[in-house]
């Protein structure tokens, strides 16, 4: 089968096909640092990292941009409250974030381009909307002209007239029409600013994802995802600013993940009725987080409780334990166990349960049903280990295959025990790493430092040797 993805633009699945050959241009909007996340903005960072290796997998190469908005109305907020500046409170955030989405196993992404860091093309960008007459500065603001920009309401399929009908904004004298959006945000005296053509002031959400996707990615990208919330005004605006500044097609594919939900409500911090992803990796394994996550297709709502992480817990150890089984058969296999002939068919069998896995991730990338298809894969396991012989070939290829689906949803399947470890433990998964580098098996010892990381222990190698701290 051919990769499709279900594009929020056309409102249909289509087949995906990058602009370049081999190549995946793909922006992820990222978290406004003011505050911990919670665990519904986890989902589309597990989800996007999850297309982002699957992808990989396909052998693109992918280039995944993700922002930090870390200046606006909130962290302004939090300064004062917390008695920071605003670039402290976004370092204190960005580190956290990282800190908990490592844990996730999501992959860095390629840049994590940060707002203030890229102010001179923010405004060059804001600049040239006007020259263009897309944009005009009023009283030390600046804004887009909706209306000018024909394609406006395409991406959350509103014509303009149900747009006008819709408008909720406090109506503000400064704008044309009340469906402009703003590009710049004049200072208020004493808040945090930088200079501009129009004064001292600070760029609005939208225009930062334009001109970061236009500077990392081109005029171009392939894929464009967020939660289903930043459809609009959102999305619908960075297209408006893009597309009306290049003429070109901004994106080409918009992927949007459904809500996670808790008591059948959209978690948000607004509601209150959030938990921060900080919070739940401290009693729940991130392993176990992740795969609760991808147990649903990303388009659907997904709702979290103590009996769908539960579900989570026991789906993931089934999994592990099948696996585990298959990898003691093979250390502690004896000579009359084994029978290597006689094996063709498992193997065919092996073989169509990846062509379902991969016919499920492509039917726009449905871990649920991929999912499925790797529990097959352990039920297959546990009997073929019933067996009275085995073929080592057999269950080697049981392994790697476990391996592969695995490493796709980036999931563990090693036993990672939830209890610490003690001193006298590390140390000697350090030793046991030292050696294993010294045989040159440097599969083994990235292997003791991520299972090391796993539990809170972060190595530092020095010209004395290894040290250790608990993170
Ligand atoms: P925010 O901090 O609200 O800008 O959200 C950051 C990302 O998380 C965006 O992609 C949102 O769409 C997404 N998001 C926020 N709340 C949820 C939720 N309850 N479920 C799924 N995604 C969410
Ligand atoms: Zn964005």
């Amino acid at each position: 089968m051919t990769l499709q993805i279900y594009n929020t633009l056309s409102r249909e699945k289509e087949v995906f096909k990058p602009l370049e050959k081999g190549k995946v241009k793909m922006y992820v909007c990222g978290p406004t640092v003011y505050n911990f996340i919670h665990i519904g903005n986890a989902r589309p960072i597990i989800v996007f990292d999850t297309v982002r290796r699957y992808l990989t997998y396909r052998g693109y190469d992918v280039q995944f941009v993700s922002n930090f908005t870390d200046v606006d109305d909130k962290l302004i907020r939090a300064a004062e409250e917390l008695k920071l500046t605003v670039p402290e409170v976004a370092d204190r955030f960005i580190g956290a974030y990282f800190d908990d989405v490592d844990r996730l196993n999501v992959a860095k992404a390629s840049v994590n381009p940060r707002v203030t860091e890229n102010m001179a093309d923010i405004i060059t960008f804001i600049e040239q909307l006007i020259e263009k007459g897309f944009a005009y500065e009023s009283a030390g603001d600046v804004y887009f002209r909706s209306k000018k920009f024909e394609g406006y309401g395409k991406l959350s399929n509103q014509p303009m007239d149900e747009l006008q009908h819709g408008i909720r904004v406090e109506a503000n004298d400064r704008k044309e029409d009340q469906l402009d959006f703003t590009l710049w945000k004049n200072a208020k005296p004493g808040e945090i600013n930088w200079e501009s053509p129009w004064g001292k002031g600070r760029p609005g959400w939208h225009i930062e994802c334009s001109a970061l996707a236009r500077k990392y990615l081109g005029d171009t990208i392939d894929i464009h995802a967020g939660g289903q919330d930043l459809i609009f005004p959102h999305h619908e605006d960075e297209i408006a600013q893009s597309e009306a500044l290049t003429g070109k097609t901004f994106a080409r594919y918009w992927m949007h993940n459904g809500f996670l939900n808790i008591d059948g409500e959209k978690m948000s911090k607004s509601l209150g009725n959030f938990i921060t992803l900080h919070d739940v990796l401290k009693d729940h394994d991130p392993n176990v987080i992740r795969f609760f996550m991808l147990s649903v297709h990303y388009r659907r709502p997904i709702s979290l409780s103590d009996a769908t992480l539960e579900d989570a817990k026991n789906g993931l150890d089934r999994l592990k334990t099948a696996y585990q089984n298959i990898d003691y058969r093979i250390v502690n296999a004896e000579e009359d166990d084994v029978n290597e002939l006689e094996h063709d068919d498992w193997l065919e069998q092996l073989t169509e349960l990846k062509q379902q896995f991969e016919d499920e991730m492509d039917d726009d990338f449905n871990t649920a049903n991929a999912i499925t298809a790797f529990h097959e894969l352990a039920k297959r396991a546990n009997i073929y280990l019933t067996k009275e012989k085995v073929s080592i070939a057999v269950m080697r290829e049981f392994l790697s295959m476990m391996r592969l689906f695995a490493e796709v949803l980036g999931l563990k399947l090693e036993e990672s025990k939830s209890v610490g470890l003690d001193d006298g433990e590390i140390d000697e998964l350090i030793e046991e790493r030292q050696v294993a580098k010294n045989e040159r098996n440097f599969d083994r010892a990235d292997e003791i430092r991520d299972l090391l990381k796993e539990k809170g222990v972060i190595l530092e190698d020095t010209a004395h040797g290894t040290r250790w701290k608990r993170g």
